[in-house]
């Protein structure tokens, strides 16, 4: 048969939408206009094979059989009917995963999220007078107890805390900012785009590895209304450096009166050194060393729901606030319920580490990983056919946080002489749930730092189907 005879012997889309009804297979509810698409993008997708065929051996396998088609649409369907965002195993020990949602939530934090949806509340009510009330008081007095800061305000994520901060205390005048610090963050978060949009004029000083107070002393004119210092997140400067601390541009900020906002970047909250971990800035020494304003994301090491923080001097804040732009940026009540459940674990710091996942999952201990690792290995082995063997590696915090440091930690490297490691990768990135790794000389790694001991029998099971051909 010639391409003509294939393409001619298809039915048409409405032949095809008839079929699907008579087979009744799909669910009388099912909306007309996605049986039509789908029907329409099968139908298409044969069409284009045939014309994409090499040879009569290639165009001989595409079936253009209506009920074969039928099944197709079927199956189109049904996959379009699947919610989209879908739990997945994050098996790639970065626990700060931006692509796979940053920080997991505290059991009382998904709890606190379930009443804020299922009941009514006081988001903006006050229960005393019932009168209206401020969504911000739900976190405000606790942030503040917390750190000492005068003021806070939680906004939508930190993008739209510096977008803030920016637009409401230098729009149309001058910040400086260092060129180590001219940051673009994965996911289109550039230091001098926000900037622009912001109504701020970049001022840049230093150099890419130096820059010095007097750099900064140099670019102060009658326009400079603020300095700003960002967390270089998910890079850094190496060997011959120097930036000027917060101490410092905090003494020059109050000579010429200009507002020193610091951009933390992931916002941590305890010391992580007590916990073996490098150092990080935390939010505590930002503001005592002398920030004006500080902002860090609510979704990276704090380990709560995506939000942006933004703490410091009161008349700094509550003009943030009164800005009309804070009404575009305002933060939902699932996230108030998650954000405050999240910061009521840090009134005990040594539980907080226990409770908040990201902080558990950072601090955990190797044997309790290794043991994980051997509990996967063994379930593999029973596979037949998969290598699976318990190795040391390193995980990433993820998230822009301690950029360079990696975590040890017990992984299990998997092998199979049936599939090589980006076929494995890619079936069981395919599984349901789907379980996501990487891949290392060869070996797919199945890092066991963000697994949970419920997710081991998952995992195991992913291989089983895909080593039986089940998938
Ligand atoms: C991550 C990050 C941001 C952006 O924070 P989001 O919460 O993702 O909007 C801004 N600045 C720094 C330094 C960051 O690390």
């Amino acid at each position: 048969m010639e391409k003509k005879e294939y393409l001619r012997s298809l039915s048409s889309v409405n032949d095809l939408i008839q079929a699907v009804y008579r087979s009744r297979k799909l669910g009388g509810g099912v909306p007309r206009e996605l049986v039509t698409e789908a029907s329409r993008v099968v139908l298409e997708g044969v069409r284009e094979a045939i014309m994409a065929a090499k040879d009569e051996m290639t165009l001989d396998k595409i079936s253009t059989d209506t009920d074969e088609l039928v099944t197709l649409v079927e199956k189109e369907v049904e996959d379009r009917m699947q919610c989209s965002l879908r739990r997945v195993v994050n098996a790639t020990g970065i626990v700060v995963h931006t692509n796979l949602g940053r920080s997991l939530l505290s059991r009382a934090a998904l709890d606190a999220v379930a009443m804020a949806g299922a009941d009514y509340n006081n988001l903006e009510y006050q229960l005393e007078d019932g009168t209206r009330g401020s969504r911000q008081v739900h976190l405000q007095k606790l942030l503040c107890d917390l750190t000492g800061a005068e003021a806070a305000l939680v906004v939508n994520n930190n993008a739209a805390a510096v977008l803030l901060a920016l637009t409401t205390h230098a729009s149309g005048r001058e910040v400086i900012v260092s060129r180590g610090q001219l940051i673009e963050i994965g996911g289109s978060f550039r230091l001098p785009d926000v900037m622009s949009q912001s109504g701020a004029r970049l001022v840049e000083v230093g150099t890419t590895n130096k820059t010095y107070l007097g750099d900064y002393r140099q670019a102060i004119t009658s326009e400079t209304a603020m300095i700003m210092r960002a967390h270089p997140s998910n890079y850094r400067i190496m060997g011959f450096t120097s930036e000027a601390s917060i101490k410092e541009l905090a003494g020059l900020a109050r000579e010429y009166e200009l507002v020193l906002l610091d951009d933390l970047g992931s916002g941590v909250y305890i010391d992580l050194t007590e916990h073996g971990l490098p150092y990080e800035p935390t939010i505590m020494r930002s503001l005592e060393e002398g920030a004006d304003l500080v902002c860090f994301s609510g979704d990276k090491l704090l380990g709560g729901p995506q939000g942006g923080v933004i703490l410091g001097r009161s008349d700094l804040v509550e003009a943030m606030a009164r800005h009309p732009l804070a009404r575009a940026v305002r933060v939902g009540k699932l996230t108030i319920a998650a954000m405050e459940a999240t910061l009521h674990h840090y009134l005990d710091p040594e539980r907080a580490a226990e409770e908040i996942p990201t902080l558990a999952m950072l601090t955990a201990d190797p044997e309790v990983l290794r043991k994980r690792a051997r509990g996967l290995a063994k379930k593999l082995a029973s596979e037949g056919d998969l290598e699976a063997e318990v190795v040391e590696d390193v995980s990433r915090a993820g998230g822009g946080a301690l950029p360079m440091e990696s975590l040890p930690t017990w992984a299990v490297a998997v092998t199979s002489p049936a599939y090589k490691a980006n076929e494995l990768e890619e079936r069981l990135r395919a599984a349901e749930p789907p379980v996501i790794c990487r891949i290392k000389e060869d070996r797919i790694i199945l890092d066991m730092r963000t697994v949970r001991d419920d997710e081991v029998g998952i995992i195991a099971a992913a291989f089983k189907s895909m080593m039986s051909g089940e998938d």
